[in-house]
This record gives structure tokens, C-alpha cells and sequence, in this order.
């Protein structure tokens, strides 16, 4: 029978890590458990639970960023003052999560360490440059979640190491934005294409700049940052979407499954961007 190790604070919980090394971290388990039930992984290594360790739980407002602990369901995400005034696509994204009985054990930093191109916080967080937040016994460093995450299912997590909070820039709020997600049902859905976008305009209705983040169409979320500078300063007509569209469909990278086809998807990314900046128009 596989232990469960339950640290009732940071301190317990780098201890026991570090006591045993090979040791699973457990957020809410939606993820873990369903895989270690797959891959029927051997009962040698412990479950190191998280729930318990407050430190990990909650968002705070700093001085600069609101931080997340990475231990915080998205049950909390979506209602929290400080994400729907700070970081209304997370809310959006996390809406779109499973069903209520997933959201309310699933974590956000259960979803970051799993890495799927389709994990649904990830474009609203690739959009919004988050930071990740990874402590070890020792030290604490912080990386851009674009260079945290390598990978499917890959990550620069060193042995020792957790994500503990995801620090989120405030204020971005005020800027046009809009997450979507294309499953094959309304919700308890894996993505088959998401995307989330952020636009700041002038007075002439022009581009001042321009962030765009698509799921399930790579490897990783893709952003395409040529893309992003050549908009600025464009007068939107239907023409420059059309461009911009078609630069999607060319840079995206996706794979055919048992949800959708790669042309399927290639063709979806460029819509959901035609689709933002039309609104944008309107
Ligand atoms: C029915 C169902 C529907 C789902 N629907 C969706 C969906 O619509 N969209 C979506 O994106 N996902 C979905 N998922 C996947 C899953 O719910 C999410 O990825 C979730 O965010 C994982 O979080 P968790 O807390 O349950 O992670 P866990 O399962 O506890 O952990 C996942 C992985 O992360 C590691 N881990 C957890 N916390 C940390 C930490 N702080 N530091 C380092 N490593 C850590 C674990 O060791 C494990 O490897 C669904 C899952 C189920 C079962």
C-alpha cells in the first residue's frame, strides 16, 4: 500500500521531501491519481499531500503582482475579487474546467506542473506573462512560465522543487480581452483549440499592443510575439485580419486525435483570432 505523507505546514512539508525524494506532490489528485491508476506506478514512492500547508493556499495583492499559491482550486480562482479585477481570463479560462465537482480539487499549479497543451489556465497565463514561483528547502526562483514549462507534460522542476505561487502582473484588466475555448461539448471537455487575447488600443482605434496565447495547437502554448508586433500601429480593416489569420494557420503546429484533426484545428486557430479582433471593430 503507497504512504501518504500530510505536512501541516511549508517547513514539514520541504522536510519530508527531501526525506524522501521519490515522493508524488498530490494537489487536488484529478490529474495524479487518474494517471497513477493508467500507469499503475509502483507503491515504492509516497504521496506527499498538499492540501494541508496554508502557505500554498489563497491569493494576495503585493505591491506589484497578485500571487496565487499554487495549491489554490479553481472553484476559489473564479470567484476571488483579485483574479476577476486583476486577471479576468483566468477567471474566464477557469470557468471552463471540467465540472464544479473537478473544480473544486483542481489547482492551478496541479494544471502548470501537468503541462498539457491543452491545460485551459495556460493561455490566459502565458498571455498575462506569468511568473512561476518554485521553492525548494533552500531557495526560492522565479521563471516566466513560457520557460518553465518545455514541454508536454515537461517542466524545469528539479528534484526538491514545487511551484508555490504564480505571480500575476495588476491592472492588466483594463485592456480589451477574451478567452475561448472549442470542445466538443460545453463543458466536462478537453480543449481542441483554445485561445486567449489581449489587445490595448489607441484613440484611432489602431493597435497600441497586442498579446495572443493558443492551446492544443503545439507542443507548449503558443504565442507568436512577430505577429503580435507587426499589429501595433495597424489600423484594423479586414484586410490586416485576414493577414493576421493566415499567419496563424501557417505558425501553428497541431496534431490529429481522437478530438479533432490537425487541418481542423490549424483552421480554428486562425477563426478565434478573426473572431476577437472583428469584436475589437465592432
Ligand atoms: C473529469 C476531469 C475533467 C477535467 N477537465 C479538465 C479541463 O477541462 N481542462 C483542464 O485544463 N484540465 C482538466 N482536467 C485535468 C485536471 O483537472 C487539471 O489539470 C488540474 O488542474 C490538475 O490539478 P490537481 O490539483 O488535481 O493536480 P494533481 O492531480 O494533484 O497533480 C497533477 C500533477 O502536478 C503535480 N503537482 C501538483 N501540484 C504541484 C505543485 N505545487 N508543485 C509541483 N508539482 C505539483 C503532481 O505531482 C502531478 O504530477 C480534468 C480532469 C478530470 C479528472
Amino acid at each position: 500500500m503507497r504512504a501518504v505523507l500530510t505536512p501541516s505546514c511549508r517547513e514539514e512539508l520541504f522536510t519530508l521531501l527531501e526525506r524522501h525524494p521519490g515522493a508524488l506532490p498530490l494537489a487536488g489528485g484529478t490529474d495524479l491519481l487518474v494517471r497513477l491508476r493508467r500507469q499503475a506506478l509502483q507503491d515504492e514512492h509516497p504521496l506527499l499531500c498538499l492540501a494541508g500547508v496554508a502557505e500554498l493556499q489563497g491569493i494576495c495583492e503585493q505591491e506589484t503582482t497578485i500571487a496565487i499559491g499554487a495549491a489554490t482550486t479553481f472553484s476559489r480562482i473564479i470567484t476571488d475579487p483579485l483574479v476577476l479585477r486583476h486577471a479576468p481570463l483566468l477567471a474566464r479560462a477557469a470557468q471552463t474546467i471540467g465540472g464544479p465537482a473537478v473544480r473544486n480539487m483542481a489547482t492551478i499549479g496541479g494544471n502548470i506542473r501537468t503541462a498539457s497543451p491543452a491545460g485551459d489556465s495556460l493561455p490566459p497565463l502565458y498571455m498575462l506573462e506569468a511568473q512561476i514561483e518554485i521553492a525548494s528547502r533552500r531557495a526560492t526562483r522565479v521563471l516566466p512560465i513560457g520557460e518553465f514549462i518545455t514541454g508536454p507534460g515537461q517542466t524545469t522542476l528539479r528534484d526538491g522543487e514545487l511551484i508555490s505561487r504564480i505571480l500575476l502582473p495588476r491592472g492588466a484588466s483594463s485592456h480589451c480581452q477574451s478567452f475561448e475555448k472549442i470542445g466538443r461539448r460545453r463543458s466536462m471537455a478537453i480543449s481542441v483549440t483554445s485561445f486567449a487575447g489581449w489587445v490595448r488600443l489607441c484613440s484611432d482605434g489602431s493597435i497600441e499592443e497586442a498579446r495572443f496565447a493558443w492551446g492544443s495547437v503545439a507542443p507548449t502554448v503558443l504565442r507568436i510575439p512577430a505577429l503580435e508586433k507587426e499589429l501595433v500601429g495597424v489600423p484594423l480593416d479586414a484586410a490586416i485580419i485576414r493577414h493576421a489569420a493566415h499567419i496563424v494557420s501557417h505558425s501553428v503546429s497541431p496534431i490529429s486525435d481522437i478530438r479533432a484533426t490537425a487541418q481542423y484545428r490549424r483552421i480554428v486557430a486562425g477563426k478565434l483570432l478573426v473572431r476577437f479582433l472583428e469584436g475589437l471593430r465592432g
